[in-house]
């Protein structure tokens, strides 16, 4: 919980930080096949963020979720969602207006038929990196703030990882209209520390 200690007013970023972009994806925006309400609003957002971590030279990681065409998660295999982000596809591509650089290192999860995909975490890859890099607190944003970002955001402080959860880049799928609050308040409660691009020195 030491991470709601630190001043919030402003959070300079340094060594040991970096940026962790979550499934900003065509079928997570607006007309794809799993569309997060106001999804695409994340987007001049998250390039911001980007530009301030690429201005100090830190590390931007992303992930996305990347399904084979028969994934245990969709409707037609018992799943509860529509098919979505089929690897390959143009609804898995990450969205024309994100500013991600060419270099940036991506992590793909969901790849299996029968995991979920959640969580960037489930793709060992992921905290290889960080820890190659001596990564020790996280920024992460994207899409969507009660699945994918929430899984995220609990692995990585269940792995020690301080946690700033942007606030301002992230949206909920909202299954239940109170979800993504939940689950925002849920991230506050477990250390993530809730901040907004204004924040960011
Ligand atoms: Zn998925």
């Amino acid at each position: 919980m030491n991470n709601r200690e630190i001043n919030t007013d402003k959070v300079g970023l340094g060594t040991g930080d970096a940026l962790l972009v979550i499934d900003i994806q065509n079928d997570f925006l607006p007309g794809g096949r799993l569309a997060v309400a106001e999804g695409d609003q994340v987007i001049p957002v998250i390039n911001s963020y980007i530009d301030r971590f690429i201005e100090r030279q830190l590390p931007v990681f992303a992930t996305r979720d990347w399904h084979p065409k028969n994934h245990g998660s969709f409707i037609q295999q018992g799943g509860s969602w529509p098919e979505h982000c089929i690897a390959g596809s143009a609804g898995a591509e990450f969205a024309r207006g994100l500013h991600l650089p060419a270099a940036v290192p991506v992590f793909s999860t969901g790849i299996d038929v029968d995991k979920d995909g959640y969580s960037g975490f489930e793709n060992p890859d992921l905290n290889k990196h960080l820890e190659k890099l001596s990564i020790s607190r996280l920024f992460i944003g994207g899409l969507a703030t009660d699945y994918c970002v929430f899984n995220t955001v609990c692995d990585a402080l269940n792995r020690n990882y301080q946690v700033l959860l942007l606030t301002d880049a992230v949206r909920a799928v909202n299954v239940h209209s109170q979800d993504g609050e939940q689950a925002i308040n849920q991230m506050i409660l477990k250390g993530a520390l809730p901040i907004t691009l204004a924040m960011i020195q």
